[in-house]
């Protein structure tokens, strides 16, 4: 039977092949690969060299590792992938300063991740940040967001969190540049997949790995109270960023489903904590998407929520995506907008896109592999956006429940 252009769509990204039942080599704690050394009999400063091979030689394989004896590469090879991304499509533009690489993992699931170069500046060194994906697809179903359209596909594994960024660590390399910053600001909901991106986070700030700060990595959440309150608990690993984009529940639900399920109270709430307990200051981000989260009474709404909190609040014009009725609020709206929060003593900044010709938005380019859904599909979807959203701007609640698997 032919597949409908839905089920077709389904299919194609996606398409799924076997997973390659190896884990990633930069998964692997530095205990681990110390047990199964010793469970070969092989000296523990093997584990040393296997480290600097890893994560510094820029090797692509482990054949390239001449300092490891042929027997112990073969037996590595077996038990191991030495990277677990691949087939980088790479995309450039702002005139080279900003790179988007389309990632394949061994099952053909796409992800991607975003290198930003911020040239030096009088007082400020040059700054790379490069923002990885965490989730192939996310459940969450922001409307706004290209990957909340495509759906969860799945968590994905340390190693293949890690490896964008040696990947790019790998891009960057050659002309003796490093990266500066780490953020979670690609595909997926990095709170849904914790434990993946904690000791994702642990290989890329230990000195011994990766080695970059703990402070340079940021991790951005559309607001899973629990992953929050867990993070608090743990003590300071990373810069926490919340996506607010509404301070008010009745937008927020459809903004940011999960938003039904925590609402917005709750979730600065859990912010507010973490930030008494750490003793980090919380980011929150708002995407400006013209006639719905831009106007004054927005701005006060959101004084009003976040009024003395140890805070700082991003503005980001939105992205153009497909298939949305709504686009970026315009620039002097945005600007009017910071001077609000800044003159109500919250500390502001306004972001400028990226990329835009390549679609640097969080899962562009795996939706443009997904192939255009049915045209009556996305009339409806807008459709319905725009029914949701003007109810949402009455101040009525949605009704329908936070989506299925988002909330786990
Ligand atoms: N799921 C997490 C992290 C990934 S999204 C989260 O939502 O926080 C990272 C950021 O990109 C979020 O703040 C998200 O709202 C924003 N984003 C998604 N689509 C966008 C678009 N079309 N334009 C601007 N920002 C967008
Ligand atoms: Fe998921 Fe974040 Fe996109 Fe929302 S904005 S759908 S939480 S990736």
């Amino acid at each position: 039977m032919p597949l409908s252009p839905d089920a077709l769509r389904e299919s194609l990204p996606m398409a799924r092949a076997a997973r390659d039942p190896r884990p990633g080599l930069s998964g692997v704690p530095l205990t681990g690969l110390v047990a199964w050394l010793a469970e070969r009999a092989e000296p523990v400063y093997r584990s040393r060299q296997i480290a600097d091979a890893l994560w510094r030689s820029g090797a692509t394989d482990v054949d390239a590792v001449a300092t490891l004896p042929p027997a112990l590469r073969a037996a590595l090879r077996e038990a191991f992938r030495w990277d677990t991304v691949a087939d980088t499509e790479l995309r450039i533009a702002d005139g080279g300063l900003t790179e988007k690489a389309l990632h394949r993992l061994s099952d053909g699931a796409l992800v991607e991740s975003v290198l930003m170069h911020y040239p030096a500046r009088p007082g400020q060194r040059a700054r790379h940040t490069l923002c990885i994906s965490s989730q192939a697809g996310c459940a969450v179903g922001c409307p706004f967001c290209a990957t909340g359209e495509l759906g969860f596909t799945r968590d994905l594994e340390t190693a293949e969190i890690v490896d964008q960024v040696r990947q790019a660590a790998r891009r960057l390399a050659p002309d003796g540049r490093r990266l500066t910053n780490v953020v979670f600001m690609g595909m997926g909901e990095p709170l849904l997949n914790l434990d993946a991106v904690l000791e994702a986070v642990g290989a890329l700030a230990d000195p011994a790995r990766f080695g970059l700060g703990a402070r340079h990595v940021t991790v951005s959440t559309s607001g899973v109270v629990p992953g929050i309150r867990r993070l608090t608990a743990l003590g300071p690993q990373f810069t926490l960023a919340v996506s607010l984009h509404a301070a008010r529940d009745a937008l927020r639900d459809v903004l940011v489903p999960l938003n039904r399920r925590w609402p917005v109270r709750e979730v600065v709430g859990a912010a507010r904590e973490h930030a008494a307990a750490t003793g980090r200051r919380i980011t929150y981000e708002v995407t400006m998407i013209g006639g719905i989260n831009d106007t004054d009474a927005d701005a006060d709404a959101l004084v009003d929520l976040l009024r003395g909190d140890h805070a700082h609040v991003n503005l980001i014009p939105m992205n153009a995506v497909a298939h949305t009725p709504w686009q970026a609020s315009p620039m002097p709206l945005i600007e009017r907008f910071a001077a609000r929060l800044r003159g109500a003593g919250i500390s502001t900044t306004v972001r400028r896109n990226r990329g835009q010709e390549i679609g640097a938005a969080c899962g562009q380019l795996a939706a443009e592999r997904a192939g255009e859904p049915a045209a009556p599909a996305v009339a409806r979807r807008r459709e319905r956006l725009v029914r949701e959203s003007a109810a949402g701007l009455r101040g009525e609640r949605s009704a329908d429940p936070a989506p299925a698997g988002a909330g786990r």
